[in-house]
């Protein structure tokens, strides 16, 4: 039997300080017996990257990408090197690396690249030498133009659950500032109960509907090669933390997982049309998907035949986007839009449950703006000043 891998990885608040960096590298020691192998990917030290995104924005209104990408791999590259430093000094042998290093192939799209391929040999070898591979998370290259790329904001989750499943290690531990997945953000509302347990699908939703503790294509990729994550806490290493693993499975009756909150959304309402083989809808969507901000709500319907192409689009946007929208489409008709917050009721078996809407309604009052469902996820459109309490009632009335 080939010995056990486990991939870890490290955010930000867990390596935040040089102290921390050596309580990691103690903790895999006292935690990891040979021969079982370990792959360490870290991010960013703190807010190293808000940080250099605030310099850089100083220096230039919208800086190159490139050079963004230049700049920001460098945060995880120094805790990787910090981190292998202090394994050492621990008497563990280790190495670390770029993404390029270890060949993460990815597209050409910098500041939101998407992974082609792994090459996994140099790990493999560095492993088989009995040294622990520390990787710079977030980040890859482009094999055609050799630039280094990064994977989008927060992308180190996603550079775990890649290498964890390139490598089919056995374990991939994701280590936060809390101790796992909560009902909603514990930072927000201290009452949020803490979640053993969750389906790959239900992962991908709470994820994708704004809920920061785990990267969404992080989960993506999890759920597409059924990649078990414990999510656990690096601060208190001995709770249980949650377990996302298992495929859901469809209840009867509705089942309130979670609660999630993205801010500053927009409802747009357009009505595009196109003239038949003119321009269409997929550079506009490319556009958006790659800065990183896929809307959370997308969804087209052709109006008349196929040869006026008339599209009315309905979206979930970030306010940053409204401008570039009104700037570059020019086959914009109609628009409107009313800055929201959106709040999204993660769970299964919503539409067989009619008290639902009257739940919502009088729990919400006047702040409730819109409601959208979807299958696993209904999205609650409230007032962006009263989002606070919204949030709190929802929470009460689903969880509590
Ligand atoms: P890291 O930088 O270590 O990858 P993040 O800061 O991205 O970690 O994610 C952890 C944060 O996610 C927590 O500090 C917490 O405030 C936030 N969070 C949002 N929603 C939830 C939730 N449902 N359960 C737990 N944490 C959540
Ligand atoms: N340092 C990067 C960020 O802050 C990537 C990460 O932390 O996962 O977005
Ligand atoms: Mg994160």
């Amino acid at each position: 039997m080939p010995p056990a891998l486990i991939v870890q990885k490290y955010g930000g608040t867990s390596i935040a300080t040089v102290d921390r960096i050596q309580q990691v590298a103690r903790y895999i020691r006292s935690t990891i017996q040979p021969p079982t192998q370990v792959i360490v990917v870290v991010s960013a030290m703190g807010s190293f990257t808000d940080e250099w995104v605030e310099a850089a924005a100083h220096l230039h209104p919208d800086p190159p990408r490139r050079e963004m990408d230049m700049l920001l791999t460098a945060g995880e590259r120094m805790t990787a090197a910090l981190l292998a430093m202090a394994l050492e000094k621990e008497g563990l042998h280790a190495i670390s690396f770029t993404g390029s290093q270890i060949g993460i192939l990815t597209d050409a799209t910098h500041g939101n690249a998407k992974i082609h391929r792994i090459l996994g040999d140099r790990i493999r070898k560095s492993l088989e030498s009995n040294r622990i591979v520390v990787v710079a998370g977030f980040q890859g290259v482009d094999p055609q133009t050799k630039e280094v790329t990064t994977l989008g904001r927060g992308g180190s989750d996603l550079t775990a659950v890649a290498l964890a499943a390139t490598l089919r290690a056995d374990r991939c531990e994701i280590y936060k500032d809390v101790e796992g997945i909560y009902t909603a953000d514990p930072r927000v509302i201290p009452k949020a109960q803490h979640i053993p347990r969750l389906s790959w699908e239900a992962a991908c939703t709470l994820s994708g509907s704004g809920a920061q503790v785990l990267h969404d294509r992080a989960a993506n990729m999890a759920c597409k090669y059924e990649i078990p994550i414990h999510i656990r806490s690096s601060l208190a290493p001995t709770q249980p933390g949650t377990l996302i693993e298992g495929h859901s499975t469809t209840m009867e009756t509705p089942h309130f997982i979670a609660l999630t909150d993205k801010k500053d959304q927009i409802y747009l309402d357009l009505l595009l049309t196109f003239s038949p083989g003119a321009a269409s809808i997929q550079p506009l969507y490319e556009w958006l998907c790659n800065r990183g901000d896929t809307p959370l709500l997308w969804n087209l319907q052709k109006k008349g035949l196929q040869s006026e192409l008339q599209v009315t689009l309905s979206a979930f946007h970030s306010q940053a986007y409204l401008d570039f929208l009104v700037a570059h489409c020019q086959q914009v008709l109609q628009k409107s839009s009313l800055p929201l917050h959106i709040l999204s009721l993660v769970g299964r078996g919503f539409s067989q449950n009619h008290p639902l809407l009257d739940t919502i309604t009088s729990l919400l009052g006047e702040n409730l703006l819109l409601l959208e469902m979807q299958q696993g996820v209904m999205h609650i459109g409230v007032k962006s000043e009263a989002a606070t309490v919204c949030i709190q009632q929802l929470h009460e009335g689903f969880f509590v």
